[in-house]
């Protein structure tokens, strides 16, 4: 903000923010043929759902290899992206990814598999975008239930024009999970009209557990999940402690480097073999054997 009020005359006392521009015009140049040049990947992180033990779900993250700059992180195209228009042909390209390759996995390994795919507001404003999942759903033959939209709140805000479309994609039957839980401003009045099936605690929460400073904000919105009917997953779940924490105030889901990272497609039936012997082993109380 500071910089801002600096005049643009002055830019050149500022190195590092006129580069700065200048990388994110290149990033902007370059991502244009990312698609078609096979540059995005999507890694998955395995969740576990604590009452039954069970690693049945994950989320699809994308990562991007440059050419020359090798892999850049969501945190930093998904802005130049969602500024660009050109988050509505990646969001895309990552749902129909997604659920193509969650299919391929649950018949690779005989199991149901669910995908959560991350949404951003500008493919939501875009018209049909209803009609885009319907039609990735039917031509990758992924049963509906087994795909999670994951929105955030703040594109709840506009709950008028947010509401019917959220509504129209439940009845598509998927599932909408709202991300990052607790970091937004919502309003607890609407939170409980919007038509989501589930809540993700936003990661600060989780890590600050172990500083005893969250947890009365962790329980708070379980406990209100509980009240709302809704599932509870922890987002970056690092330490036993916090893992603990978490099984002690029924948690439903936990997602974290404890359990997993996000894994590339071409590894994660592997890893979910090897997490889902593992986790047999882990050393703490599950739900199940309370
Ligand atoms: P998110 O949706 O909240 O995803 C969780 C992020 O936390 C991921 O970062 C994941 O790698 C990271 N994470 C998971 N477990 C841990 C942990 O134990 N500790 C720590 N420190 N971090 C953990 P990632 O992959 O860098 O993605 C960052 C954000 O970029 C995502 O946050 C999401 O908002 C956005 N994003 C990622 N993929 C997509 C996408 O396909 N579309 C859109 N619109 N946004 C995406
Ligand atoms: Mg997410
Ligand atoms: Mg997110
Ligand atoms: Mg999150």
């Amino acid at each position: 903000d500071e910089a801002r009020k600096i005049p643009e005359h002055f830019a050149y006392y500022r190195p590092s923010m006129s580069q700065e521009r200048a990388e994110k015009i290149t990033l902007e140049n370059d991502l244009y043929t990312a698609i078609q040049d096979n540059q995005l990947v999507l890694h998955y992180q395995p969740q576990l759902e604590l009452k039954t033990n069970e690693m049945i779900s994950m989320e699809a993250l994308v990562r991007w290899k440059h050419p020359e700059k090798g892999w850049i992180t969501p945190l930093d195209f998904i802005p130049i992206a969602e500024e660009s228009g050109l988050i509505v042909p990646i969001g895309k390209w990552v749902l129909e990814t997604a659920c193509r390759q969650t299919k391929e996995l649950q018949e690779l390994i005989g199991q149901p598999v669910r995908v959560a795919v991350n949404l951003s507001i500008r493919q939501l404003f875009h018209e049909n975008f209803v009609q885009v999942v319907r039609d990735i759903l039917k031509e990758t033959e992924l049963p509906p239930e087994y795909l999670q939209l994951e929105i955030t709140e703040s594109m709840t805000m506009d709950t008028s024009y947010m509401m019917p479309i959220l509504n129209q994609l439940k009845e598509t039957g998927v599932t909408i999970a709202m991300d990052d839980f607790g970091k937004g401003y919502s309003s607890l009045s609407y939170l409980k009209d919007l038509p989501i099936d589930c809540l993700k605690i936003d990661r600060e929460f989780v890590r600050n557990i172990e500083q005893t400073n969250s947890e009365p904000i962790v329980d708070l919105i379980i406990s209100m999940s509980k009240h709302l009917n809704l599932k509870v997953v922890a987002e970056g779940v690092e330490t036993m402690e916090q893992l603990e924490y978490l099984l002690n105030s029924e948690c439903d889901t936990i997602q974290g480097y404890l359990i997993s990272k996000p894994i590339p497609f071409c590894n994660i039936a592997k890893n979910l073999k090897r997490l889902r012997e593992e986790r047999k082993n882990l050393q703490f109380r599950t739900h199940a054997n309370y």
